[in-house]
């Protein structure tokens, strides 16, 4: 065999993966053929938080008069932060690269398939390898309906030549909320379609009303239970969204934030006796070993828990586990997890609903004012809620709405996953003034659920 391992794929897995089996003294290959870091680095999480972070600064400035500055805000120039944007994502691109040349990985930039269960063929050159992890990501979906393509995705939203005066938004999950917020923060006007009666669905009831509350009050235009059927063009460069309800929405910009799907179509898998899930996703095992025992996959193409640290930490372990003789798994349960909204949400452990499915429990929930806003007036609410189990009082589930929701709940989820009681969060002393500090000094049980 050529190599011990080959690693499909230069996102947040496999980097990760390739780089430490390399670590471990394995001779390691990696094939990318678009661009290294993957979505994470180059169309998803970092490249989205500084354009999130972009529209706080138009908020402070506004907000500043109420602390005695005066400050004009001049017009946004979309070109500057997308340049700015492409400066910072190339020299990461950059470093993710020059990390699996410094660890003595070999490189590939090429699209590689499988051409049975050891040989990969990449950009034409066919090698063999022990192992094969795939590690293909994902990408963005369109939803089925006429004139679908006249709507950009996500990935297109990175590079938009214009910042739009107007969007529309398809969804109400992570993407769709997170740049209707940063669309809105950035000036132009939004409607986020969904069909849902509250975004965000499957996280926990309170906050999800909290958050269609916020992005109300951020001037978004809100549709819920709302179906788009069809999108024709409209006036020059326009778009007309027409809606099941008989309503009409005309937009400079339609965009589909429906969902991934797993990357999988041409890799050769059915070559190499790799079994696919009816959505596509590879089948893996709790060792993220596929039908294939000598062949893993790793990351969002297995669609379970679709999150750049689950991938990294996926990768990770399984690099420990085949070269590094410290076999482990990674757990899926109580992982923290934030969607940058604006003001953004933060969670981690059960919902409410979730966790009176499974007994009685009690429910802590406060809401207030940030202190910034007493003074910039600007009508924004932070929510916290924590989920306690009736017989152990154990804390399950802690859930926030609010400025800096995901700095905080990093450090609560340390807590929540270590088993932490209610008591053990009623016993450490708050920090003040802070709004994390509530987290610690909820008292009164709001009311109870469960069984
Ligand atoms: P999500 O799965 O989170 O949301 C998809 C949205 O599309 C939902 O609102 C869904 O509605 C809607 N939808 C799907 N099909 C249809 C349809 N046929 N008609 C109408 N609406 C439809 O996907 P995203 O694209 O937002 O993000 C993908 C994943 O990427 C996330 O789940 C997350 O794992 C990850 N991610 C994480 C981020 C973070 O950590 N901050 C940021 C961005 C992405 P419904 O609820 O009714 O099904």
């Amino acid at each position: 065999m050529d190599f011990d391992l080959f690693v499909i794929g230069g996102g947040s897995a496999g980097v990760r993966c390739a780089r430490i089996a390399a670590g471990h003294g394995a001779r390691v290959a990696i094939a990318e053929d678009r661009f290294w870091g993957g979505t994470c680095v180059n169309i998803g999480c970092v490249p989205k938080k500084l354009l999130v972070q972009a529209g706080e600064y138009g908020a402070w400035a506004d907000d500043a008069a109420g602390f005695g500055w005066s400050i004009r805000k001049g017009p946004h120039d979309w070109t500057a932060l997308i340049a700015a944007k492409d400066r910072e994502i190339g020299r990461l691109n950059a470093t993710y690269r020059r990390l699996l040349d410094t660890a003595g990985a070999t490189i590939f930039d090429a699209r590689a398939k499988l051409d049975d269960p050891h040989t990969i063929d990449v950009g034409g050159t066919k090698v063999t390898a022990e192992r094969i992890v795939i590690a293909t990501g994902g990408h963005p979906t369109r939803i089925d309906i006429p004139g679908a393509e006249l709507g950009i995705v996500s990935d297109d939203a990175f590079y938009l030549p214009h910042m739009p005066k107007r969007v529309a938004i398809l969804g109400s999950g992570y993407i769709a909320v997170e740049f209707a917020g940063i669309f809105a923060a950035l000036g132009a006007e939004v409607d986020l379609i969904y069909r849902q009666p509250l975004p965000l669905r499957g996280f926990d009831h309170d906050l999800r009303e909290a958050l269609a509350e916020a992005l109300g009050s951020n001037g978004i235009a809100l549709h819920p239970g709302c179906t788009p059927e069809r999108i024709e063009p409209h006036g020059t460069n326009r778009r007309r969204l027409s809606l099941a309800s008989g309503h009409a929405i005309e937009t400079d910009l339609v965009f589909f934030a429906t969902g991934r799907r797993p990357a999988t179509t041409n890799l050769g898998l059915e070559h190499a006796g790799v079994t696919i899930t009816p959505i596509g996703a590879v089948a893996v095992d709790e060792h993220l070993r596929t039908s294939q025992p000598h062949i893993f996959a790793i990351g969002d193409v297995t669609d379970r828990l679709n999150l750049t640290p689950v991938a990294t930490a996926e990768g990770h372990a399984l690099a420990d586990s085949l070269f590094g003789n410290k076999p482990r798994r990674i757990s899926l349960e109580n992982v923290p997890t934030a969607v940058f909204s604006t003001p953004p949400v933060a969670t981690v452990g059960l919902s409410e609903e979730q966790a009176a499915k499974k007994g009685p429990v009690d429910i802590y929930v406060t809401r207030f004012t940030p202190m910034r806003h007493t003074l910039t007036g600007r009508a924004r609410k932070s929510l916290m809620k924590l989920i306690v189990d009736q017989p152990t009082g154990r804390v399950l589930g802690a859930h926030m709405l609010g400025e800096d929701a995901p700095e905080i709940m990093q450090g609560l989820g340390i807590a929540v996953a270590m088993g932490a009681t209610k008591a053990d969060f009623d016993r450490t002393i708050g920090i003040h003034p802070t709004a994390a500090e509530e987290f610690v000094t909820m008292r009164t049980r709001t009311r109870t659920a469960g069984a």
